[in-house]
């Protein structure tokens, strides 16, 4: 408690403030006490650390000298055990491989019972009892499902990221899983590639700040004694958010500058905030698949990263590195472990052919055991020697996962991830009142509303938005429902976006689906249509080709809209669809992405009004698919054409048939209120080499309720050694403002802010001139000039 507030951010600053003399406690007194004090602390700090290091050495020095080659191969092995029910463990394969010491840990069995049954045949069957890891995909949350973290990233709020991540290691580890797969952190500019749902869209800034959230909220202060607090797990390390043409599992290839510039930052800002292990990536770097690759896991996470937890492979990448042609099993596993990778998922490539290798002379022991080690440290710093049951505790799964809190709260975030993308002639909020017809194939399903890699939700549970929203008007409306049109008219196409137990197909032909919706529609007086894609349209294996919205729906919508009636468009998404057409058509738009097992209810409080939508995009949206990737932070061209230009100029970076920017920018997202921003401006021009200056913007709400703004503020370097990015986003704060209040928001600049890695890959900045620019989103900015100094 003392180390805390000594080391803590109060003491420190009062200890700063007085050194640079504006505190009235400074006189030299003051400074030296302190500063003999805050040394003595370190120093024990520090000696408690190395003694705890130490005790831990000696404790797996001690394990490993007992431990036989295979038994060590055992702890590197990953293997999935989904399947096992309850009460079959003792019989299936995998105790015989688990009592044999022949397992490291396992992933994505859900429930305590089931755990627990296979960490007591680890601890009690095998030779030397070394507990098993217990890993689980809780991308977004568990049974309480949180919004897809694309969503998530779009309440650009890192309070309400970091406590989604808190709940869901809560619920997680109260079911017994010690482990979570998440954060995924890879940056993504094709909304094409299907796992744009699960990371962060676009931005290495704001995806760094979302990583440090996540991993803040699994791991909690990273010392593990609670029960609660889990292994984090960053992925996919790296790059492959770039598979080339947005397709699952392909090719990514980049110049190392742009890794480390743009790419590397969320994976490096969450290692260091502490995650404890990090999966490689599918994809080749520079080449060599990214689980192989030496410089890529070992030079650079490790060596000039400083990482110092364990590396996992993805799903059977090293028997996929055959596929790739670098070698078969047994040459992949050597190549693997030589890269700095520790822990195979699912190939057998360790545990199978490593043994062989040791003995043909490929790999040493001491690589062996440099592996094994990671993988022990793990489990040490978990306590799971001390306490190989600690996260199994049937009272906690009963009474701690889904309750009313986390629901409460996963409700609450939701409702601050929704983008509202057109509110002409403010349709939205809809009153309570009259007949409200809710249309489209996502009105009633409770399985598409948490969104892809739910993998321990219970539908059962989970609300449809047509029940959310006949519960929010009670009886003060009358909520009709039809489905319209099935997503599709492709009944196979439909079957490939509904797998894992989310069919949603309709068997009756697509006129009687219409004719019904018609009818509904003609009698109501107002009409929501639920739109989009289902669940598993986006996410893993789910890449498209064609953003639209799916030809079904988009023939239900035009009918909708004959009726003349106000028609408001909630899109369910996992990526940045294309609505240009709709965009011209429809009065009102809310992009809801998958708000999670409380979707239904978060939706219903804003399209009512009980909440006011903030949420901002997190990547452009196109205009086609022809425009991808497009993205805020480019660089110039030699002939570039301002975003303002309507035509076509012959002999310019442009496109005869679209104009070049996206339909809607990084960062935009209206409101039920306006703001207004003014005032703009900067302490000084001038940036001392070691200094700061201080750039404000006035924002105020002027409209006639109370909402919640995301103010932005970007920097571009005007003049370096290297081509820089036509702007980029450093640093942005959410706000609430009441009617009428106005507040300045500061953006202290260091610096450290103006950093980039240059052509020979040194972190610098570069004296000369800057622009720092303020706004709502990355289009609309306010610009001024200044300096650093030399
Ligand atoms: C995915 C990973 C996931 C793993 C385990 C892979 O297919 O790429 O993100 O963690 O499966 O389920």
């Amino acid at each position: 408690m003392i180390f805390d507030y000594i080391c803590g951010g109060e003491f420190r600053r009062l200890f700063l403030s007085a050194i640079i003399m504006k505190h009235p406690l400074r006189n030299y007194r003051f400074l030296l006490l302190s500063f003999v004090v805050l040394s003595f602390a370190m120093n024990v700090l520090a000696e408690s650390v190395s003694a705890d290091k130490k005790k831990m050495d000696r404790f797996i020095d001690g394990l490993i000298s007992k431990m036989t080659v295979k038994e060590k191969l055992g702890q590197l092995n990953l293997p999935a055990a989904g399947d096992i029910v309850t009460g079959e463990a003792r019989k299936s394969n995998i105790a015989e491989a688990i009592a044999g010491g022949r397992v490291g840990g396992v992933f994505n069995v859900k429930g305590a019972d089931k755990i627990g049954a296979l960490q007591k045949i680890a601890v009690e069957e095998s030779r030397l009892g070394i507990p098993l890891l217990f890993g689980m995909d809780v991308i977004h949350g568990y049974e309480t499902v949180f919004p897809i973290p694309l969503a998530l990233s779009s309440s650009w709020d890192m309070a309400a990221i970091e406590e989604a991540a808190r709940v869901s290691a809560e619920e997680a580890s109260a079911a017994g899983i010690c482990w979570t797969f998440s954060p995924m952190v890879d940056i993504s500019r094709d909304p094409r590639w299907g796992r744009m749902a699960e990371g962060a869209g676009e931005d290495p800034y704001l995806g760094s700040r979302v990583a440090e959230a996540m991993v803040r909220g699994y791991q909690g202060k990273g010392d593990f004694k609670r029960d609660d607090e889990i292994l984090a797990c960053v992925k996919h390390f790296a790059l492959y958010g770039a598979s080339e043409s947005g397709r699952d599992y392909n090719t990514v290839d980049m110049s190392r500058l742009r890794m480390y510039n743009e790419y590397f930052p969320p994976y490096k800002a969450a290692v260091d905030a502490g995650a404890a292990s990090v999966m490689t990536s599918f994809n080749v770097v520079d080449g060599i698949p990214a689980t192989a690759n030496r410089w890529l896991v070992t030079d650079v996470l490790r060596n000039q990263w400083g990482f110092d937890g364990f590396v996992v492979t993805d799903y059977e990448s090293i028997m996929e590195m055959a596929r790739h042609g670098v070698g078969n099993l047994a040459e992949a596993s050597v190549k693997a472990l030589k890269a700095g990778t520790d822990m195979d998922m699912v190939a057998n490539g360790f545990s199978g052919t490593l043994g062989k290798s040791l003995e043909e002379g490929k790999i040493s022991m001491e690589e062996i055991d440099t592996a094994v080690r990671r993988i022990l440290e793990a489990k040490y710093k978990l306590g799971l020697f001390d306490n190989p049951y600690k996260f199994i505790d049937a009272k906690r799964e009963k009474n701690g996962i889904y309750t009313k809190r986390n629901r409460d709260i996963a409700r609450r975030i939701a409702t601050e991830t929704f983008v509202l993308l057109k509110n002409d002639g403010k349709v939205l909020p809809l009153e309570k009142k009259g007949k409200i017809a809710l249309i489209g194939p996502l009105a009633n399903t409770a399985s598409n509303m948490p969104g892809t890699w739910s993998v321990a939700a219970d539908f059962s549970k989970y609300k449809t938005l047509a029940e959310a929203f006949r519960d929010a008007v009670g009886d003060k409306a009358e909520i009709l429902y039809a489905k319209g049109s099935n997503l599709t008219y492709d009944p196979i196409l439909e079957a490939d976006a509904t797998v894992f137990g989310r069919e949603m197909r309709d068997p009756r032909s697509a006129e009687e689906l219409l004719s019904e919706a018609m009818e509904m529609a003609n009698s109501a007086d107002v009409i929501v249509a639920a739109l989009g894609e289902s669940s598993e349209f986006s996410g893993e294996s789910s890449s498209r080709s064609n953003l639209d919205l799916p030809d079904a729906q988009k023939v239900l919508l035009d009918s909708l809209l004959s009726t003349g009636k106000p028609v408001v468009m909630l899109n369910f998404s996992g990526r940045l669809t294309v609505m240009t057409e709709e965009i011209e058509k429809v009065p009102a738009i809310l992009n809801v992405w998958f708000g999670g097992s409380e979707a239904g209810d978060a939706i219903a409080d804003v399209v009512f009004g009980d909440v006011n939508p903030s949420g901002k995009l997190t990547a452009s949206m196109p205009r086609n698919v022809g425009q991808i990737p497009v993205y805020y932070n480019h660089l110039n061209t030699g002939r570039p054409v301002p975003d303002s230009a309507t035509r076509y100029r012959k002999f310019q970076s442009n496109y005869l048939d679209v104009r070049n920017p996206p339909l809607f920018p990084f960062g935009y997202g209206q409101s039920y209120t306006d703001f207004e921003y003014s005032g703009f401006r900067i302490d000084s021009e001038t940036m001392p080499a070691d200094g700061a200056i201080t750039a404000t913007v006035t924002v105020k709400n002027t409209g006639d309720r109370e909402g919640a703004e995301i103010v932005q503020f970007y920097i571009r370097d005007l003049m370096a050694s290297i081509s820089r990015p036509v702007k980029e986003l450093k640093h942005f704060e959410r706000i609430t403002l009441k009617p009428g209040e106005s507040r300045e928001v500061s953006f202290r600049i260091t610096p450290e802010d103006l950093k980039f890695y240059n052509y020979d890959l040194e972190f610098v900045n570069e004296p000369g001139e800057f622009e720092i620019m303020a706004g709502p989103d990355s289009s609309r900015l306010s610009r001024l000039k200044f300096r650093l100094a030399e």
